[in-house]
């Protein structure tokens, strides 16, 4: 099956009608994301600027691109004027930079915050009350070029199905006690971003409604 193929089937069969498939072409050749493309498919993830940019220069300008990966504030200007979501805010200082870029690019960019609930200590991520502390800030209130839309979060990489689900479990207990304290009257507060190739079933089950899903629709990847 071609990739193409492989989300059209994933759209169709694999995942309910509420949970949205971003497809992740890192590593991947523009070709292979332009069949994709061609196929009626727009909304792809990249994890590294450089590769996000490059793809972005080639491709059509209707593409939405999620940018998934750790992002440095110093590169944040490169992306601010066309990403559509940037999935791993994991530091204040970086929604700041995000939201001074929006501002320059006279838009509102949309966010997750990325919260650290694998046991694995390389991953990143807030934890609950880091994010509690700036979201009480005035300088947080003072943002108007940044849209916080909800959490994500990356389970630790093991065959253990228990933790897997637990640590899911964990990202959304965090997003509902955000929602309540901090955004309950924010609709636009929504999105939980958790699942990949290996957890996907788990993580729907646990709530999701992103989905961030590479080799399962690619093919494994080279590096
Ligand atoms: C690579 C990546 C994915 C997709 O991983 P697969 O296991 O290939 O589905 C999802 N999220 C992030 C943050 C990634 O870096």
């Amino acid at each position: 099956m071609s990739v193409a193929d492989n989300i059209q089937h994933f759209v169709e069969e694999e995942i309910p009608s509420h949970v949205k498939l971003i497809a992740v072409s890192k590593t991947k050749p523009v070709e292979t994301i332009l069949d994709a493309y061609n196929a009626g498919y727009r909304v792809f993830g990249e994890n590294k600027v450089q590769e996000l940019l490059e793809k972005y220069e080639e491709l059509p300008k209707d593409i939405e691109w999620h940018m998934i990966g750790h992002l440095q504030s110093n590169k944040v200007k490169y992306i601010a004027p066309f990403v559509a979501m940037i999935h791993g805010v994991d530091k204040f200082k970086l929604l700041k930079v995000i939201n001074k870029e929006g501002r320059k690019n006279n838009r509102k960019i949309d966010c997750l915050l990325q919260f650290h609930i694998a046991k694995e200590e390389t991953k990143f991520g807030l934890d609950l009350d880091e994010a509690k502390e700036f979201l009480v800030s005035p300088e947080y209130n003072d943002l108007e070029h940044v849209n916080v839309r909800g959490v994500m979060g990356m389970a630790s990489f093991t065959e253990n199905t228990d933790l897997i689900r637990n640590e899911f479990k964990e990202l959304v207990y965090i997003f509902n006690e955000l929602k309540k304290q901090y955004f309950q009257n924010k609709e636009n507060f929504s999105k939980i971003s958790m699942g990949m190739s290996n957890d996907y079933r788990i993580a729907i089950e646990e709530g999701a409604n992103i989905i961030r899903i590479g080799s399962l629709l690619f093919g494994p990847r080279n590096y």
